[in-house]
């Protein structure tokens, strides 16, 4: 018989099911801010003895900048974040998200929309994420009129989820948020199907994320809802902002992260999510360094957290 030494990782929570992923946007280099999820999601899968992946949210062409992609695989590599599978690229996948539209168009959920943003913006209340489409469309286009893009149905649904670190979250989509967008009138497919089909085709089971994403969360479950797919765990991780309270963004100019000392940004990274790792711990490799959160991870400490100054 073999001899099993009782390690920290032999007492560690086993789950031989959890898949989790970190789903960056290559519009930049990783910044602070988005490290945090590549972190977070990391630690949180590994100390459950999960998988986790990294797939490429490159949907939104217009937005993506060249280079970023093999930039910020470059700098999760330099932090020893290894995807457990291949990366999977939004950018390849677009005959899924046609499948997924063609299921809910089959299905009455959807319907084309004529509106320009202005038309909406002249007509709509403000919710918490922008106008709140009025449903100009939603029993059809007017005369002379063509679909630009395809909207699902919110239909008076208030959705409720239990979130690991922000609570009870509970969301009215079509007064907070209103019938939302799956097709954009430029033809690319919308953040919010494209997020839910990749999530389900990977069998993702716990979303770590920022918190930045909180409000998108309601849209995703009412979408598993329609598409038949499991809804999977949420945690969402306080957001770093900077001294005025912006989150770190390309748009507020966040700094890349400093892959030249991965360790020393590491042990910053843990201090921000709260897990307080010894300080002799800087002395060591970004592989000692990531061993240690993997062991002593502690997601509760973040509880309740929203937004945390990055420095
Ligand atoms: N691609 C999204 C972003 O970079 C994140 C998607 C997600 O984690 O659900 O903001």
């Amino acid at each position: 018989m073999r001899f099993i030494r009782a390690t920290s990782a032999n007492l560690m929570p086993h789950s031989s099911t959890y898949r989790g992923r970190f789903a960056p946007s290559p519009t930049g280099p990783l910044h602070f801010g988005s490290l945090i999820a590549a972190v977070g999601s990391y630690l949180d899968a590994k100390h459950h003895r999960g998988t986790w992946l990294v797939r490429m949210e490159d949907l939104d062409t217009p937005r993506c900048v060249p280079g970023a992609t093999e930039d910020i695989l470059r700098t999760l590599e330099a932090f020893g974040l290894h995807s457990d599978e291949p990366v999977i690229y939004q950018s390849r996948r677009t005959a899924a998200y046609e499948a997924a539209l063609l299921k809910l168009q089959t299905n009455g959920a959807v319907y084309p929309c004529c509106c320009t943003r202005k038309e909406i913006a002249d007509s709509a209340l403000h919710g918490i994420e922008g106008p709140v489409y009025p449903g100009t469309c939603r029993d059809g286009i007017p005369a002379g009129r063509e679909g630009r893009a395809w909207r699902v149905r919110t239909d008076n649904k208030t959705i409720e989820f239990g979130d690991a670190l922000q609570g009870r979250i509970t969301q009215h989509l079509e007064t907070e948020i209103g019938d939302f967008v799956v097709k954009r009138a430029d033809d690319l497919f919308a953040y919010q199907l494209a997020v839910v089909v990749d999530d389900a085709f990977q069998g993702i089971t716990h979303i770590v994320r920022g918190a930045d994403l909180l409000a998108s969360t309601a849209r995703q479950i009412h979408l598993q809802r329609l598409l038949n797919f499991p809804t999977p765990a949420y945690m969402h991780l306080p957001v770093a902002v900077n001294e005025a309270g912006e989150k770190l963004s390309k748009q507020t100019l966040a700094a890349p992260v400093d892959a030249a000392h991965p360790a020393r940004t590491l042990m910053h990274v843990l201090d921000f999510l709260q897990q307080r790792p010894p300080a002799e711990l800087a002395n060591y490799d970004t592989k000692a360094v990531l061993d240690w959160a993997v062991a002593n991870w502690d997601a509760a400490k973040m509880r309740g957290i929203r937004t945390l100054p990055a420095s």
